[in-house]
């Protein structure tokens, strides 16, 4: 799912490596390829134009961090615009302060209703809940049937009216199965409704009918995420015709492009609660804006390294950092220093390496820097005196030596630190000249 989103924003996200500072024109273009990214995921338009005008304004406003560079910073800030657009915070289910907890469905034939039923009342089970099925759909034939097959799957007992009793009346049902709950002692009900193939006036008649018989705690509406911006039409109907607390997305594993979800909770004001991703009943779970939207910008844990940047460095640190490489004045081996040490704070080099993706080569040859070689650079600075650090270039082969002992190394290690300082010193200098470098300096980003 979202596999077309995910790409797009990739590859929004990789035009932006390497760039120092985000001119009025990159965050221009940036925002339009997010836009075109958005509208070929099918997100309706409302939506689009508000989560646009929102990127562009955090990306232009001061908040953005200093300790992170500018495609970390659109990164951070499309995630955190994607929890949002998906509803922010999980929302549980209100429990009944008096059992039992009436949840009713409603939706579409078709939409998935009756499996989600199944896998509603299977996870309520796992958390310890005595949940109860009710086949509230009389409409079609076998829904009741159907029903009692998910139901047995799912280990839940069905409330249905007896064969032979008639078509039967789904009101009468579902109050009916509300005195059975309380005797039986199920703390939560689950009402099937009957849906149509399209929007019809009966259909809803009826939900409405079942609703205010049984006044549930939680009415979801139960949709197809396939069925794209289509999902969105549906749901501003079943919100005018029934009303209802929260959405339940079905299939959203069919769904590649993701507008639906991306669309409903802007367009309807009502949270998604839960996504279906399977025909198995184990497939579900409370929806979770954050992972979703984590998965969607599929970053690994780029999104967990780059919170962790935020928390780990001062922005003071950050500041005094860049202005230093900003400055005419050399890199000295104190900035060196620091910016080491810096960029160890985040944990061990494995662990960050870890956490890119798509390094491949690059991770390969990083993953064998030993944490102890950065120990031993980190005690030969150390056991320079403060002028030898400013300017190395005093360092003669007495002060090697001495620096050698100091630190417990080798006059070679000292030597070989001397060298790769001069030709860091260098690159410093060019870079200078052709642009502020982004900080902290992490490899790949
Ligand atoms: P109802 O008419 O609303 O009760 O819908 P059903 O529960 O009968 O579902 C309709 C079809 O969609 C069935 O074939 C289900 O197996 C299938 N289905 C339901 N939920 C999902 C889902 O999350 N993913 C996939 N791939 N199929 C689903």
């Amino acid at each position: 799912m979202f596999e077309t989103l995910s790409d797009r924003l990739t590859s929004v996200f990789s035009s932006l490596r390497g760039k120092g500072r985000l001119s009025e024109e990159d965050i221009n273009a940036t925002a339009r390829e997010i836009r075109l990214a958005l509208l070929e995921a099918d997100v309706a338009l409302p939506v689009v134009r508000e989560f646009i005008g929102h990127i562009k304004e955090r990306a232009r406003g001061e908040e953005v961090s200093k300790a992170l560079n500018p495609a970390q910073q659109v990164i951070k800030i499309v995630n955190e615009e994607l929890i949002q657009i998906l509803g922010g915070e999980t929302r549980e289910i209100r429990f009944a302060k008096n059992p039992p907890t009436v949840i009713m469905l409603a939706g579409l034939q078709g939409s998935g209703k009756t499996t989600l039923a199944g896998k509603l009342a299977r996870w309520l089970a796992g958390e310890r809940n005595t949940p109860l099925l009710v086949a509230a759909d009389l409409q079609r034939p076998n829904a009741v049937t159907q029903l009692q097959v998910v139901g047995e799957r799912a280990g839940t007992p069905v409330f249905a009216p007896e064969p032979g009793n008639g078509v039967g009346d789904p009101v009468a049902v579902a109050k009916a199965s509300i005195e059975h709950a309380e005797r039986n002692n199920h703390n939560v009900v689950i009402i099937d409704t009957a849906g149509r193939l399209g929007i019809d006036a009966e259909m809803m008649q009826q939900a409405a009918d079942i609703r205010d018989a049984v006044t549930p705690d939680e009415i979801l509406f139960v949709v197809d995420a396939m069925i794209g911006q289509d999902a969105v039409n549906t749901a501003q109907a079943f919100l005018d015709g029934v009303g209802y607390d929260a959405v339940a997305l079905t299939k959203l594993d069919g769904d590649a492009r993701g507008g639906a979800a991306l669309s409903i909770r802007h367009i309807t004001g009502r949270p998604i609660m839960f996504a279906s991703t399977g025909e198995k009943l184990e497939d579900f779970d409370l929806f979770h804006p954050d992972r979703m939207a984590g998965r969607i910008l599929d970053m690994g844990d780029v999104l967990t390294l780059i919170e962790q940047a935020q928390r780990t460095f001062e922005e003071s640190e950050v500041e005094k950092m860049a202005s230093t490489l900003a400055s005419d004045e050399d890199f000295t081996l104190d900035d060196f220093l620091q910016q080491m040490s810096m960029v160890r704070k985040l944990g061990p080099i494995s662990n960050l390496l870890g956490m890119m993706p798509g390094m491949g080569q690059m991770r390969d040859q990083l993953s064998n820097v030993d944490e102890k070689d950065l120990d031993r650079i980190a005690a030969v600075i150390q056991s320079m005196t403060p002028s030898e650090r400013a300017n190395p270039k005093i360092i003669n082969g007495s002060r090697r030596l001495r620096i050698a002992n100091g630190s417990g190394t080798q006059v070679s290690d000292v030597n070989g630190l001397v060298t790769r300082f001069f030709e860091m010193q260098k690159m410093m200098r060019q870079m200078k000249n052709g642009g502020m470098p982004g900080m902290p300096g992490m490899p790949g980003m």
